[in-house]
């Protein structure tokens, strides 16, 4: 399907060169079939922002960093509680009482000195959603709240920037890709904030630890072309019995986000059979600019 935003990548010669020391440290990753130099070079070249790095996005933040993509933005605002260590294993018990950015990027620091970070200490809305999203290559969405994930979605459709959409609720979990242009968006399963949603909800951090690290794969895919991410594709996990399915999404008509096409419908879908690894890679990893 045509869609302009999705430019191919850029040439090789264009990507930036990996240090010896990088080849060192992403040696193992570098070893996995149908990646190599190439995909390496296209995560440093790569900015990812994420909404929120607290037990979902702090996970996904952690693997990006440990990947080496080149330059993340994480917004997350507040300071630290007690109540926030059963699951954002970024956070130390000597900040309670701190701002948590502070602590996030320290420990990413630790983890990967090579990466550039950008720490916002506010949670992603309208005021700040698409000058943030206009920096990335791909988003991520970990808020606990709905107005956060629309405000992010809409910014999300309106730039065309592919938005990972990863979910859960005591020991449930949804994940999905967005590619605005190509698949419906968040607004097309949630059009409004659910009123019955509250800030507090039962969470074990194994389980939004979980739906992180397949968050941080599907970042990886579309950034690389490593495999398809699930676009048009909702993965529901139910971590109790640990049932997986595969449920099939379409724009909804009258989505007042992103253009009215098919029904919604959510049918279930079976499992693909693995496809080589020679996807085309679904963003530009161009430089962009910097963020203050
Ligand atoms: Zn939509």
């Amino acid at each position: 399907m045509s869609d302009p935003q999705h430019k191919p990548q850029p040439h090789s010669a264009t990507l930036p060169e990996l240090t010896d020391e990088e080849r060192a440290t992403y040696a193992w990753q570098l070893d996995l079939p149908g990646f190599g130099e190439d995909a390496q070079r296209r995560l440093k070249a790569a900015t990812v922002l994420i909404s929120r790095v607290g037990g979902l996005g702090g996970l996904v933040a952690l693997q990006l960093a440990a990947a080496g993509v080149g330059r993340l933005i994480l917004a997350h605002g507040g300071t630290l509680k007690p109540s926030d260590l059963n699951r954002q294993l970024l956070q130390t018990h000597d900040h309670l009482g701190k701002p948590r950015i502070e602590n996030i990027l320290r420990r990413l620091r630790e983890l990967n000195p090579r990466i550039h970070l950008v720490g916002v200490q506010d949670n992603i809305s309208d005021s700040n959603a698409s000058a943030l999203a206009q920096q990335a290559d791909v988003i991520v969405d970990a808020a606990p709240l709905f107005e956060e994930r629309l405000a992010l979605n809409r910014a999300s459709v309106q730039l065309k920037k592919p938005m990972v959409e990863c979910a859960m609720y005591a020991l449930e979990a949804h994940l999905t890709t967005f590619l605005p242009g190509r698949t419906g968006c968040l607004a097309c399963l949630y059009p409004e904030p659910s009123p019955e949603w509250r800030r507090r909800f039962p969470v074990l951090g194994a389980v939004s630890g979980t739906v992180a690290c397949m968050g941080a794969v599907e970042v990886v895919k579309i950034i690389t072309g490593l495999a398809q991410p699930l676009a048009g594709t909702l993965l529901r996990m139910d971590l109790g019995s640990m049932r997986f399915e595969r449920l099939t999404l379409r724009q909804r008509p009258g989505c007042s986000v992103c253009v009215p096409a098919l029904t919604l419908t959510l049918t279930p879908t079976p499992t693909p059979t693995p496809t080589p690894a020679e996807a085309p890679p679904i963003v530009s990893t161009s430089k962009s600019k910097e963020y203050e």
